[in-house]
């Protein structure tokens, strides 16, 4: 049999993500009124348990600081959580493009991008805004605007070097995204898109349980065609459905290159398993669609250029228009309205 590597279940860590509950020296007793609850230490109850002190002295109550981040969340319609089961399916780069699509759309929409990949935050440089800092101000910690209704807030804005290293631990990682939440002044938002590292891990506990009570629209899950990148995607569908998160949706990327002068498409990362699509009706979720890989794209993201600006022929802009229409659609909005002229 392989070792466990489980110190705690997955119900126990969804039920208490932010590491709230006091580490105990000895199992809860019978008629234990629970360690994270206000009689936690001082009930009739706890008199000679082992954990009495540990308890009597732990953090009691719901985190106030939830209420804050609600208050201040409140001008935001929908929150949308980009995930992916694993590194280098190209999530940040979609979580862009999703952004400017939205944006390119409709001059009406105003969009936010958050980006809490705190140890490789790349939106900064996808949207043109790597340079810029943000500014602080008595009612919170403004944006910074990569276009006039295109919001962006990332780690990489607060790093006087941008090749420094981020080391840190979850507690502190959790601290950022929790005041992100908290102080970021996003005023009234159409869309807020929260780009996530890959996996099921620190950030992703901190973003569901800080958003919570403000309402998250759902995710859509990023994924390749081959089955390396399926087996992660599918632990990250499961992740979703204990943690409660909706999937608007799983969106295959890379699907297929497109040579940018003939437009000739070819499969570069094989669907064997049936790719996406497949993998959507086997774990019921809505398939948003597959976006091809166009050099153009990775240039239009290294110049931090906007790749609907610069070729709006591409069949990755046909696709990405679908992938937002799909979306919306699956948020209960008209599509037609999110994305104004875009056939299909
Ligand atoms: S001290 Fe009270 S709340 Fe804490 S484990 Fe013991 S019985 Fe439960």
């Amino acid at each position: 049999m392989a070792p466990s590597l489980e110190t705690e279940s997955a119900e126990d860590v969804l039920a208490n993500p932010l590491g709230k509950k006091p580490q105990l020296v000895a199992p809860e007793p019978e008629h234990c009124p629970g360690p994270e609850s206000e009689q936690a230490g001082t009930a009739d109850s706890c008199a000679g348990c082992p954990n009495q002190q540990i308890c009597a002295s732990a953090p009691k109550g719901p985190d106030p600081d939830i209420g804050v981040i609600t208050s201040r969340l409140g001008g935001v319609r929908h929150k949308i959580l980009v995930l992916s089961g694993k590194g280098g399916v190209g999530k940040s780069t979609l979580t862009a493009q999703l952004a400017q699509s939205l944006a390119a759309a409709n001059p009406d929409v105003t969009v936010g991008v958050m980006d809490t990949d705190i140890c490789g935050p790349s939106i900064p440089k996808m949207l043109g805004v790597e340079a810029e800092t943000i500014h602080v101000s008595a009612s919170g910690w403004s944006p910074v605007w990569a276009a006039d209704n295109l919001a962006v807030m990332s780690i990489q804005f607060m790093l006087p070097n941008r090749d420094d290293a981020i080391i840190w631990r979850g507690p502190k990682k959790n601290g950022l995204i929790k005041q992100f939440l908290k102080d970021v002044e996003w005023g009234e938002l159409d869309f807020l898109l929260v780009d996530t590292p890959p996996g099921t891990s620190d950030e992703h506990l901190s973003v569901n349980t800080f958003l919570r009570d403000s309402g998250i629209a759902g995710a859509v899950v990023v994924t390749t065609p081959q089955e390396v990148s399926l087996l992660d995607v599918r632990k990250e569908l499961d992740f979703c459905r204990k943690a409660g998160i909706r999937v608007l949706g799983l969106v295959e990327n890379m699907a297929g290159f497109v040579c940018p002068k003939c437009a000739h498409a070819t499969d570069i990362f094989l669907a064997t398993t049936g790719g996406g699509r497949a993998l959507a009706d086997e774990m019921g979720v809505p398939f948003l669609g597959s976006v091809p890989l166009d050099p153009r794209l990775g240039m239009a993201c290294d110049y931090g250029e906007s790749f609907f600006d610069s070729f709006p022929d591409s069949p990755a802009v046909a696709a990405l228009k679908q992938v937002v229409k799909g979306m919306a659609a699956q948020m209960g909005l008209n599509p037609d309205d999110v994305v104004p002229g875009a056939a299909g």
